[in-house]
């Protein structure tokens, strides 16, 4: 792990029901976390006030998206100001889901980490590249254009969370090994040093995310410039995730 505080995110992604969210509220509860890890959650919108009234406060809550601007005429979308106002702590912004499944670009998921931050909730901001272009020797490419897009808006990096995570290895079981994470952590840290300052790129936590689980954190977790997960499948369950919360201590 680097010098930051360990940080832990687990994204619920579209899962869960009143019931399950429940018994996991409960196992979280329940779980030896270790006292010098950031832990996040990011349930689905509508289960966030659940989650919130019943979850310890050892936890933030984050949400897995956030409008571009303030609310308003926006149908289906959730501002900044009202995931503040239900306490939410943190968005997660520019997923692969939500910039390969949806289509969101490079632009539209810098302007909403910019105002986001404006509204003061803090950003877990991803980046990845696609299995195709890892094949053809664009990883740095695509991770350096969408930090550049991060950067063209927002000001301060102080609330700001980097989760890399290579699209094929996100929800497919091929975790990237933890070379191949720590050589992309170590560019990303360098592109910050070099295009924002040494402050930056030594105070920003850059988190791993794609197939983490309670059996391959730990080699993770020893990589110098890795500074915890963002977890998804492994999220859902409650032991399993303390165990990744738990893995560089
Ligand atoms: C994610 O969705 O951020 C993620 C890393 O998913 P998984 O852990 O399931 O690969």
């Amino acid at each position: 792990a680097g010098s930051g505080k360990f940080f832990v995110g687990g994204n619920w992604k579209c899962n869960g029901t009143k019931d399950s969210i429940s018994k996991l509220v409960t196992d979280l509860n329940s779980a030896k976390l270790e006292d010098d890890v950031d832990v996040v959650v990011a349930p689905p919108f509508i289960y966030i006030d659940q989650v919130k009234s019943s979850l310890t406060d050892r936890v933030e809550i984050s949400a897995q998206n956030s409008w571009v601007g303030k609310g308003g005429a926006f149908t289906g979308e959730i501002s900044s100001e009202q995931l503040v106002d239900i306490g939410c702590k943190w968005v997660i912004l520019g997923h692969s889901e939500r910039r390969h499944v949806i289509g969101e670009d490079d632009e539209f998921t810098g302007k909403k980490a910019a105002y986001a931050l404006s509204q003061n909730l803090k950003v877990i901001a991803c980046i990845g590249e696609k299995l195709e272009e890892r094949e053809s020797g664009k990883t740095f490419d695509v991770c350096f254009r969408q930090l550049k897009a991060f950067a063209d808006y927002v000001t301060s990096w102080e609330n700001v969370v980097i989760a890399y995570e290579p699209v094929w290895a996100i929800g497919t079981g091929k975790v990237a090994s933890p070379q191949q994470a720590q050589e992309v952590h170590a560019a990303v840290r360098d592109w910050l040093q070099k295009n924002l300052s040494a402050e930056v790129a030594s105070a920003t936590r850059i988190i791993y995310g794609g197939s983490v689980n309670g059996s391959n954190c730990a080699e993770l977790a020893k990589q110098e410039d890795i500074d915890g997960f963002l977890v998804g499948g492994a999220s859902l369950k409650g032991p399993e995730f303390a165990t990744i919360v738990n893995s560089a201590v």
